[in-house]
């Protein structure tokens, strides 16, 4: 992780030469923006030297209908700003295998055509004798198809997974994402695949190569992908609190899972720096006391999301940690709608 620089404004994304955006439940919820994330990303427009990439683990979609999804909702996206699973998973196929080689597509014909673009041989039986399985999100995946994998993966072939999210976001809730079909793989076949999605690494190293970034903020939702995947590359993150990790996660998370800002939105970006970074001032007195956390206000209110921060850095510290509370109202409001 690079050391906290704060630029001469000391707005968030003025230290970063690159922002690495995940897209659902940091730019999107299902087809509708998250209110207010078009107009702070598109803030930055005005700076010759930033780039904006779209990371993303779905590996469903062709780049090309992502970009179309941002546009339509006013990111400004191009095609060469999207960066998904697919195009890692085809890489890291493409690097351990020889020019032409067969590769059994356990997901969408997107996932399929990259592959082709990788220079290998999409296919879809064991009988065409594949060297390697690729697996990502499909709503079609059926039986056939994974027993399929299973005849090749117990054969010896090279497994790739494009994300192992265990859940995918609808509009009628959370269902099995990708994760969990490549964990019936994994119990057919007692084996485990290489990874190209967050919190695995290829996917943020492949927007870090495109972007030519010397210093990337990555910004997104959940602690155990976004967060994760940027400890793994070594940048610094953003947890936005507009998609699936809770303060609950934040105040609990392990070493690995923490972030270096915490924003309630995008907002956070345009901010001084110091009101989202983990290491900024403090605006409570925290007191640890056992196993609980005590919140005293100062003469200056606080804003909500210091208050988070001060609290998980003082868990962090004490593991023993269980409970939050305060005796101020207000601020024993705040701890309340935390839920811990
Ligand atoms: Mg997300």
């Amino acid at each position: 992780m690079t050391d906290a620089v704060t630029s001469a404004s000391g707005v968030l994304r003025e230290s970063y030469d690159a922002l690495l955006l995940d897209l659902d439940g940091t730019l999107y919820r299902g087809p509708h923006e998250i209110p207010g994330a078009r107009d702070a990303v598109a803030a930055g427009g005005t700076s010759d030297t930033e780039q904006v990439l779209y990371v993303t683990n779905n590996a469903s979609r062709p780049p090309e209908k992502v970009a179309e999804h941002l546009t339509e909702l006013g990111f400004a996206a191009s095609v060469d700003q999207v960066v998904t699973s697919a195009q890692s998973a085809a890489r890291l196929l493409a690097e351990h295998l020889d020019a032409g080689a067969r590769v059994l597509v356990v997901g969408t014909d997107a996932l399929a055509d990259m592959v082709a673009e990788a220079g290998l041989a999409p296919v879809r039986s064991f009988e065409d004798e594949p060297v390697a399985v690729v697996q990502g999100h499909s709503p079609e995946t059926g039986w056939p198809i994974l027993a399929e994998a299973t005849l090749a993966l117990r054969a010896g072939a090279l497994w790739v997974a494009a994300n192992v999210d265990s859940t995918l976001p609808t509009e009628r809730g959370l269902v099995c994402g990708n994760g969990a079909m490549v964990a019936a793989l994994r119990t057919a076949t007692g084996r485990d695949p290489l990874v190209a999605g967050k919190p695995a690494a290829p996917l943020l190293q492949d927007a870090l190569a495109r972007s030519g970034s010397r210093r990337a903020l990555v910004v997104g939702d959940r602690l155990d992908t976004d967060i994760e995947g940027a400890h793994a590359v070594g940048a610094d993150s953003l947890l936005v609190l507009t998609g699936v990790s809770t303060p609950r996660d934040l105040v609990f998370a392990r070493p690995d899972h923490r972030p270096t800002y915490v924003g309630e939105t995008l907002d956070a970006l345009n901010e001084p720096a110091t009101r989202s970074s983990v290491d900024g001032p403090s605006g409570v007195e925290v007191s640890v006391r056992g196993d609980e956390i005590v919140v005293s206000p100062r003469a200056t209110p606080a804003p909500d999301v210091r208050v988070l921060l001060d609290v998980a850095r003082a868990a962090w510290a004490n593991p023993d940690v269980t409970h939050v509370r305060s005796d101020d109202p207000t601020l024993a409001a705040v701890v309340a709608s935390w839920r811990l």
